[in-house]
């Protein structure tokens, strides 16, 4: 795992907020304490880590949870997200969008140029590209033999003129048969240091090659002189992209990671391993959530994002007061009303609902019963999700099996069906709000099937 040590400090911390009675200044703090502790120690950048974890800090005090998450949750949900914002957020892709797209690579000597030429390549090859590599460093003995063998490994043409020492001349001479690749990548020369003459030698690639990408490859060991770097071989050579290579062996890597971020020139591509597919596109957010434990996250996240669309509650407003309502509608139902939290922003979201005057949080829905209507659904076939009416006993039995539930939990389910279809016919089309408050109000305040609603 990249980054072991970081991740395992944010598992811990986060775990413990998961673990709290209840989100308070006090744990906040505590929270905001052990990031800056576990950034710091990754070699992040003192004075970011302190913008980042004032951000946390604020929005954790601030602001309110949206419906259907918990104060606990959403604090771990703004950890995630200014942390995967610190680091570029949606992260960048390439957009491979001429023939041939040329990539130009460039770094000091040993950052991992020519492994990742390698990488690279293979990466859009695996994406159905037709991609030639080419060897212009005439600096570093057997620089050609070496991308030649990484080439054979994964059947990528590999192009360069043993002994030239003329990096140009290479280009040239190959230039009009690398117009056959839809993608071909540039290998360049590096040096111990941003030396002048490697300036002026990438300012005359450049200018011959004119890449659409140039990628400066750096090691993640540099740690916060990654930023620096980035900046200096942008201004010599336009730096598209960043990749960190070397991820796997540092426990530092967060500063390169980080201070790259900062420079205009995103991390692209990460090196995580020798191997030429231990390589990957750098996407912050998954990168994030990885640190953090995704397998936990994942459910509270994707709650997160799920916060009900308004179309969404539209489509079931409509489908409701059709009429026309199965029990997977129901489920759906049930769902998206737990999500929300509250049946009362359901009724906001359908047009002329609000004028109904509910009273908020009318319905919550258990969790623990949600699930085990899951499982009975999962275990009705489709003929008996459409048309419940079929379940006669001896299918029930099988149903509860099926779903390891009590057959008296599925006739429970079915129950609420009934009556929650009993109440869609008597809105059979009128579903203006005065057809429905009459109707409530001739049900005594209570819709079966949906709980208690109580009318105001
Ligand atoms: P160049 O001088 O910039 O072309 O660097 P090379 O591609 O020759 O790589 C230098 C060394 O770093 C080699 O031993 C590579 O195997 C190693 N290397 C490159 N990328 C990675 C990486 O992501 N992880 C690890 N562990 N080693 C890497
Ligand atoms: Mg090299």
């Amino acid at each position: 795992m990249v980054l072991e040590k970081l991740s395992e400090t944010l598992r811990n911390t986060l775990s413990k907020v998961a673990n709290a009675l209840f989100v308070d200044e006090k744990l906040v703090n505590a929270l905001v304490k052990e990031i800056q502790r576990a950034l710091l120690q990754a070699d992040v950048n003192v004075k970011l880590v302190f913008e980042l974890s004032n951000k946390i800090k604020e929005r954790a005090l601030k602001q309110e949870p949206p419906a259907g998450l918990t104060k606990k949750e959403y604090l771990i949900n703004i950890v995630y997200e200014e942390l995967a914002n610190f680091l570029g957020g949606e992260g960048h892709k390439i957009d491979v969008n001429k023939k041939p797209f040329k990539i130009m690579l460039c770094g000091l000597f040993g950052s991992g140029k020519t492994t990742t030429t390698a990488k690279l390549a293979k990466f859009f090859q695996k994406r159905g590209n037709k991609v030639a590599v080419i060897q212009t460093d005439t600096w570093r003995p057997a620089a050609y033999e070496q991308l030649k063998q990484l080439g054979s490994q994964i059947n990528v043409d590999v192009f360069g003129i043993k002994n030239e020492k003329d990096p140009m001349k290479i280009y040239k001479t190959f230039e009009p048969e690398l117009q056959k690749y839809n993608i071909v990548i540039i290998d360049t020369a590096g040096r111990d240091a941003l030396s002048e003459d490697l300036i002026e030698e990438l300012k005359q690639m450049y200018v011959l090659v004119n890449p659409d990408e140039t990628m400066l490859v750096m090691s993640a060991d540099i740690g916060q002189a990654a930023e620096r770097q980035a900046r200096a071989f942008h201004d010599t050579c336009h730096v598209t992209g960043v990749i960190i290579t070397k991820l796997d062996g540092t426990a530092k890597g967060g500063g390169a990671l980080i201070a790259c971020a900062v420079t205009g020139a995103p991390v692209k591509f990460i090196g995580v391993g020798e191997k030429i597919d231990a390589f990957e596109e750098f996407k912050p957010k998954n990168f994030v959530g990885r640190l953090l434990g995704m397998g936990d996250l994942e459910a509270l996240l994707e709650k997160a994002r799920e916060a009900v669309t308004e179309e969404e509650a539209q489509d079931m407003g409509k489908k409701f007061l059709s009429g026309k309502f199965n029990l997977i509608d129901l489920y759906q139902q049930m769902e998206t009303m737990s999500k929300m939290g509250s049946m009362g922003k359901l009724m906001e979201m359908i047009p002329g609902m609000n004028q109904l005057q509910l009273p908020k949080d009318m319905i919550s829905v258990q969790e623990g019963k949600l699930k085990k209507w899951k499982f009975i659904l999962d275990s009705c076939n489709k003929n008996e999700l459409e048309d419940p009416e079929n379940i006669n006993n001896p299918r029930m039995s099988r149903i509860a099996k099926g779903s390891g539930t009590e057959v008296q939990e599925v006739s429970e389910l079915l129950k609420q069906y009934r009556q929650a279809k009993k109440m869609t016919k008597m809105f059979g089309g009128s579903g203006s709000p005065k057809a429905m408050e009459k109707m409530m109000k001739r049900m005594g305040g209570k819709i079966p099937g949906l709980g208690n609603l109580q009318m105001k």
